[in-house]
């Protein structure tokens, strides 16, 4: 898929450690509800959570096709690392991104040593694919902002140390969303509900209350009033993320399949043998193949500086899509076996579906395809 050296050293090395250290820890991280740590902080020491950090601040600053890559090999090894290592660079995105010198100097060399870790503050109760209709508001007072509001489903919620909020200067005006950097320790932020999911589980995703929560004018990233535009900026390059994992974890279901399939006995020869069981295979390897060419394509359409919307929306509609599917099949092939938690095709079916619900639906993938198709 010509990949530079570079490029396929990162991902084999992604994908040893996603094997190695990711999955081996992934049913009892799933089963407890608990984020694995440890391996946070080794993905730290390799570099991966300074990805979108440019490199004078300790970022490895790669290119969206890497970026790519590393998504895809993380959740091969487990969906619940590679989700909140994508928020944290969406986190390290905004402040690289919009943030001023003083504001990277600040944030950046720290976030790419891993702690503090980020979350991307955006939807609320009421607003989720729309996020324009956020009521979350941040008051002007002398040099501080005071924020009052409620943001919902955030991932890293509880883990978080640095909050990239998006909050109305004017809570009447959609216009007037403005981003900020708020610590997660300042008085009056509290982390609310943790909430209890279908998958994702190792994940924490929580509520943020913002009660009266002041900080400094400083902490403002941009004008006021250009916080939307830049959140669905840096979504677009999100969703390429999200399409990636859903190639890394529908490849893991996949892998699992064909292995089960070849060693599983049905009426005296493997499961493989029988054409029904090869055709799903072949079903699943041609998804999982398209599936990671439109993500591939929609990197390299932004790695060339031209705009990845539609791109990004396809990839992220077609993978997330395909990865249900997918590993729906694994399961199927597992029988019963696949519907207990003794083999990794259960957690990765119950993973697989968040892929079509967060940074946008499926619904929303295709409102930007019509989009740019269309109007
Ligand atoms: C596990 C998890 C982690 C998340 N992490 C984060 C995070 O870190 N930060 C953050 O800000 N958010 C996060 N989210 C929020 C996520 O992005 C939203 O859930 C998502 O955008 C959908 O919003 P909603 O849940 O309010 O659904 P709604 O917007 O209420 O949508 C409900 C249904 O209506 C459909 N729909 C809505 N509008 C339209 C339309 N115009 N046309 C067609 N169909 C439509 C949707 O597709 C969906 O099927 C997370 C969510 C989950 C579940």
């Amino acid at each position: 898929m010509n990949l530079s050296e570079e490029q396929r050293q990162i991902r084999d090395t992604v994908r040893e450690f996603a094997v190695e250290e990711i999955r081996p820890v992934a049913a009892d991280c799933d089963e407890d509800q608990e984020f694995p740590e440890d391996v946070w902080d080794e993905m730290a020491e390799l570099g991966l959570t300074g990805m979108t950090v440019p490199e004078e601040y300790g970022g490895l600053d790669v290119d969206r096709l890497t970026y790519s890559l590393v998504n895809e090999e993380v959740a091969y090894g487990m969906l619940s690392v590679a989700t909140a290592l994508s928020v944290h660079s969406l986190a390290t995105s905004c402040i690289a991104e919009f943030g001023d010198d003083d504001q990277k100097e600040r944030w950046l060399p720290e976030m790419v040593d891993g702690r503090p870790v980020g979350a991307f503050a955006l939807s609320e109760p009421q607003a989720g694919s729309n996020p324009a209709e956020m009521t979350t508001e941040a008051r002007r007072e002398g040099d501080e902002y005071v924020i009052d509001g409620k943001k919902q489903w955030i991932t890293n919620g509880k883990r978080a140390g640095v909050v990239v909020l998006f909050a109305k200067t004017d809570r009447d005006d959609p216009r007037s969303v403005t981003q900020f950097v708020v610590p997660k320790d300042a008085d009056g932020l509290e982390v609310g509900k943790k909430e209890d999911k279908l998958g994702l589980r190792a994940s924490d995703t929580t509520t943020l209350v913002f009660d009266d929560v002041r900080v400094p004018a400083a902490n403002r990233l941009t004008e006021e009033g250009r916080g939307l535009s830049a959140a669905f900026h840096i979504l677009t390059g999100g969703r390429i993320g999200i399409a990636s994992q859903s190639v890394g974890l529908a490849q893991a279901a996949l892998d699992e399949a064909v292995a089960y399939a070849q060693d599983r006995e049905q009426f005296g020869k493997p499961l493989a043998d029988i054409q029904t069981i090869r055709h799903k295979l072949a079903d699943m390897q041609t998804k999982v193949q398209a599936a990671r060419l439109l993500t591939r394509d929609a990197a390299r359409t932004e790695d060339r500086g031209e705009t990845p919307e539609m791109a990004a929306s396809m990839a992220k509609y077609f993978a997330s899509e395909s990865a249900v599917d997918v590993t729906n099949e694994a399961v199927q092939i597992h029988g019963g076996y696949g519907y207990t938690t003794d083999f990794d095709v259960e957690r990765f079916y119950r993973d697989s579906k968040i892929t079509t619900i967060y940074e946008g639906t499926s619904e929303i993938q295709k409102k930007v395809i019509a989009r740019n198709l269309l109007d």
